[in-house]
């Protein structure tokens, strides 16, 4: 596997690659590997030739009050995963080589990223366009995959491969979940054994929605979001960020759940610690 921080090099890598007939797929990450992130990865190996993972704590994307600096980060630890997935390469820039101090150009898309996450985190959706844009321009990839964990990310992402014509399939990839329901994050890392216990009330709350949505035909949103918000809410950690029944493909609240609605949920553990989650509500 090789690792390689130097974008020039990255690209005549690639380029090699490209030039042989091979098709690249590429992975963006944070880092901290999870079984999510491996999920992604197990994905691209089966659908391009050469699998790419991009290994990148992109400060544009954290917000000045948010945990760029704690963001938990092992190195070694995540090239020994990739390389265990079978991965042909780990791209890992410095900072500094991806924002210059005469950076100055952005990549924003427009109300998707105006909702849910994006109340609480304004600049977030920015500076994941923005890094997208330049890892699948310095990557120039035929596929590259996402999570549905980060549903309203993929929806951007889909958004803005459409809207500038990248010729870049996006690939969606399923949740990976913990044995209690608990999605998989490289966040999860902060939470005590306490928090961790009750991190789990927003994956119960958004199946208690999901149960009452599909098995009991409830399609008042706003009883079936009370319910959900209510449970949370018994757990004494926890607070509830949003809450909310949307279009998955427009990502607007719905009064009354259809069969394109999702659950989408976001909470703070301990008031510091924030988790989201999803689920669809039919199938
Ligand atoms: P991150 O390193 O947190 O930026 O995540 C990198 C990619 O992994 C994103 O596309 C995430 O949506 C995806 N991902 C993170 N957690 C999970 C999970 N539990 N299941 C599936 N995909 C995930």
């Amino acid at each position: 596997m090789i690792v390689e921080p130097s974008i020039a090099k990255t690209r005549s890598l690639i380029d090699r690659w490209r030039t042989s007939g091979e098709t690249i797929g590429l992975v963006p990450t944070m880092g901290y590997f999870h079984a999510g992130h491996l999920a992604l990865m197990n994905q691209c190996r089966q659908t391009a030739d050469r699998t790419v993972v991009s290994l990148f704590v992109n400060p544009t994307q954290f917000g000045a009050d948010e945990d760029l600096d704690l963001y938990p980060r092992d190195f070694e630890g995540d090239c020994d995963k990739a390389r265990a997935a079978g991965v042909d390469m780990v791209f890992c820039p410095e900072a500094g080589a991806m924002y210059g101090a005469a950076h100055r150009t952005i990549v924003t898309v427009s109300e998707l990223t105006e909702g849910l996450c994006g109340v609480d985190r304004p600049d977030h959706f920015t500076g994941v366009t923005t890094v997208v844009t330049k890892l699948f321009n310095i990557t120039g990839p035929d596929y590259a995959f996402f999570g549905e964990k980060d549903f309203q990310q993929l929806t951007v992402i889909m958004r803005l491969v459409n809207d500038l014509n990248f010729n870049i399939k996006v690939v969606g990839v399923g949740i990976v979940r913990e044995r209690d329901g608990l999605a998989m994050s490289s966040r999860n890392a902060y939470l005590s054994a306490s928090e961790r216990e009750e991190a789990v009330v927003l994956y119960r709350a958004l199946k208690t929605i999901r149960d009452e949505a599909v098995c009991k035909r409830y399609r008042d949103s706003s009883a079936l979001l009370t319910s959900g918000r209510a449970l949370i809410e018994r757990s004494p950690a926890c607070t509830v960020d949003y809450l909310s029944i949307a279009d998955e493909r427009t990502l607007q609240p719905q009064h009354t759940v259809t069969d394109r609605c999702r659950v989408f949920g976001a909470i703070k553990v301990s008031g510091r610690i924030r988790l989201i989650d999803n689920l669809a509500l039919y199938g």
